[in-house]
């Protein structure tokens, strides 16, 4: 479903992402983890052209990655991204924080919008609370609330960027299961986290990446039993 292909991207003289070959098929689950500032942001953030490459082909479903315009937000809206921090609207309702770019992005009429919202809001959760502002909801709340806003625009694929990081706790399960359970309902989903238990147990496969590159790109029983790569070793040995 996702293709990279020899993508190779620079900031400058760093070369952040080095050939990097990655497919993720549909229904997959990939997580993505390694030590801070080696790609993997970066690297998520390519899938769907927040970022620019410099060299290399990334195909969506077979087709290219669109470069700019129309094509590119219909493929952003195929291909959704939920960050660290939610990005809700403030001054808005959170049925309408994911209604928003059902209006604008498919062309919904709002009551189209709402309804799904509201079977979304269900399914997070959070049905109960589709009139409050994101400042009346928890941190877990919130990511759920973002993560209801990503399903309703239909997409083949979510990536997440450290979707727990931000958040204490008490809160990370909530926002974990949400997650879990996309991932058995097949769900493709490219996911950069820290929490371990989570890619042992949701994860197809793990990729590792140091220094731009993906070192290790195996599955979870292999990468955390028997890790090939000193990197992967190290890393690991800091963090279990
Ligand atoms: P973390 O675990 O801290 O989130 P990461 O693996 O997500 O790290 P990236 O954010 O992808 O890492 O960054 C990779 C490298 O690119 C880092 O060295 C970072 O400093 C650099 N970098 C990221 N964004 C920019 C930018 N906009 N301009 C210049 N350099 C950048
Ligand atoms: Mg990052």
């Amino acid at each position: 479903l996702i293709e990279l292909r020899g993508v190779n991207k620079f900031y400058g003289q760093l070369h952040v992402l080095q050939d990097i070959d990655l497919t993720v098929g549909r229904g997959e689950v990939v997580v993505v983890i390694g030590p801070s500032g080696s790609g993997k942001s970066t690297l998520c953030r390519t899938m769907n052209r927040l970022e620019t490459t410099q060299s290399g082909s990334i195909l969506i479903d077979g087709s290219p990655l669109p470069e700019e315009g129309r094509a590119l937000a219909k493929l952003r809206a195929e291909v959704g991204m939920v960050f660290q921090s939610f990005n809700l609207f403030a001054h808005k309702t959170v049925l309408a924080n994911v209604s928003l770019a059902q209006i604008k992005v498919r062309g919904r009429k709002k009551e189209e919008a709402d309804r799904r919202s509201r079977e979304l809001l269900e399914r997070v959760g959070l049905a109960a609370h589709a009139d409050k502002f994101p400042a009346q909801m928890s941190g877990g709340q919130q990511q759920r609330v973002a993560i209801a806003r990503a399903l309703a625009m239909d997409p083949k694929a979510l990536l997440f960027d450290e979707p727990t990081s931000a958040l204490d706790p008490e809160m990370i399960n909530e926002v974990l299961e949400v997650m879990r359970q996309l991932a058995r309902e097949g769900m493709t989903m490219v996911v950069v986290t820290h929490e371990m238990g989570f890619a042992r147990s949701a994860a197809n496969r793990v990729v590792f990446m140091a220094d731009g590159r993906i070192v290790e790109d195996r599955t979870p029983e292999a990468f955390f039993t028997a890790p090939e790569s000193d990197r992967a070793k190290d890393f690991l040995s800091k963090i279990l």
